[in-house]
């Protein structure tokens, strides 16, 4: 049978709705949280231009037409003392280092993106964004003038806690090792409140993702601005107190600001056996090079943490693009399509199955698509809402951003 005369007869319809449309990617692609490890930039296999075993790197990027991502300036909660807000801010200092050292080692590559109008300028000339953002408060050592020398950085979201309560206000997930009080009414503290104003009068964005309910609530009183929240879960759907309930949703989006899903296995899908079994693999790694604790920053690139994690991941499956979509589309009937957006938290934990690293960003796109989305809803959940809220924190600033 000649096939030919039949595909003549369907070009048409192909030119409109065809292959060429189902493939277009949208306007511009924005992750909201990338983590970088300690070493990032300074040794070669932590060098993003090049092949890397991170799970964001500039050719994944490139791959998978990520076109944007929030890289994180994270430390790790520890005392509420001068030795360890000192700590904190030496480690702070060396990831801004790290990021701009990324920018100026791949000026062809990828820019650092301050404002909106920079990532949709970088987007057209065909170069990726770099853009940063705070993970934990703490590492301000406690001095509002560092929350000016980040935002001089180029920092712009504070997410204000990390696991453990700080100076700022109180976690999701109190620590019993640092002492941390149970979760109660007690939200922002008086330095938290100084930070959340000052934040408003620079133009950087408040990130509640690992907050209490209770500092969501404050901050969502007290700032001027839309806040954000840069990688978060649906509560309604997993029982995890980093989880945002219903009501956070609709109080988040009713003050304009946007929450952007993240595809962390943990928020998707409860599964206590998997969290035994990497409880277990890092205890055995941390022990196995000499150390008495599991340090992420340290032990996640082992070859014998990579392939444990691999048998982990064949004996409890990770969560699905099905379970991840479940939970954009639970967020977008709960808070409305212009307050949702995505995150991967890849190197910081993330990661599913179908969404595994960066090379891999088309695959939301289209599970999107499948789920009934249209391109015009894509575009909002990839970046524009999150450009949306970015323009409303700059315009309630004092000045104009740069
Ligand atoms: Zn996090």
């Amino acid at each position: 049978m000649k096939l030919w005369p039949y595909l003549g007869a369907l070009a048409p319809l192909l030119l409109c709705t065809g292959p060429a449309m189902a493939g277009q990617d949208p306007p511009v692609t924005i992750d909201t949280h990338v983590d970088i490890p300690l070493a990032y930039m300074h040794q070669p296999r932590f060098d993003a231009g090049k092949d890397t075993p991170l799970l964001v790197d500039l050719g994944k990027m490139e791959r998978g037409g990520l076109n944007a991502a929030f890289f994180v300036i994270y430390v790790e909660q520890g005392p509420l003392d001068a030795k360890g807000y000192a700590k904190a801010v030496a480690q702070a200092r060396r990831k801004y280092a790290d990021i701009h050292l990324l920018v100026q080692r791949y000026p062809q590559r990828i820019r650092l993106a301050t404002t909106p109008e920079q990532v949709l300028a970088n987007r057209k000339d065909g170069v990726l964004s770099a853009m940063i953002g705070i993970e934990n408060g703490y590492s301000l050592g406690h001095d509002l003038k560092n929350l000016d020398w980040a935002f001089a950085q180029g920092a712009r979201y504070i997410g204000l806690t990390h696991v453990g309560h700080n100076d700022l206000c109180t976690s999701s997930m109190p620590t019993a090792e640092l002492g941390d009080p149970p979760l109660s009414d007690a939200g922002l503290s008086a330095f938290g409140r100084q930070v959340v104003e000052r934040a408003n009068r620079l133009g950087i964005m408040v990130d509640m993702s690992h907050s209490s309910d209770a500092c969501v609530r404050d901050v969502l009183k007290l700032s001027k601005a839309p806040v954000i929240a840069s990688h978060s879960g649906a509560h309604a759907l997993v029982n995890h107190p980093r989880n945002l309930p219903d009501d956070l949703l609709r109080a988040i989006a009713a003050k304009g600001g946007v929450v952007q899903a993240v595809a962390y296995k943990g928020f998707l899908k409860l599964d206590p056996g998997r969290e035994l079994a990497e409880k277990a693999l890092q205890a055995q790694v941390a022990k196995r090079v000499g150390d008495k604790q599991y340090d992420s920053e340290k032990h996640d690139f082992l070859p014998a943490y990579v392939d444990g994690m691999r048998r982990i991941d064949a004996a409890f499956p990770l969560p699905t693009l099905d379970d991840y979509v479940a939970q954009i589309r639970h967020m977008v009937d709960v808070a409305g399509i212009d307050h949702v957006g995505l995150a991967s938290d890849f190197d910081g934990g993330g990661g599913i199955d179908g969404w595994r690293d960066a090379s891999q960003t088309r695959n939301v796109t289209e599970a999107l698509r499948k789920a009934g989305f249209s391109d015009a809803d894509i575009a909002k959940l990839w970046g524009g809402n999150l450009l949306r809220v970015w323009r409303a924190v700059e315009q309630a600033a004092d000045a104009p951003a740069r």
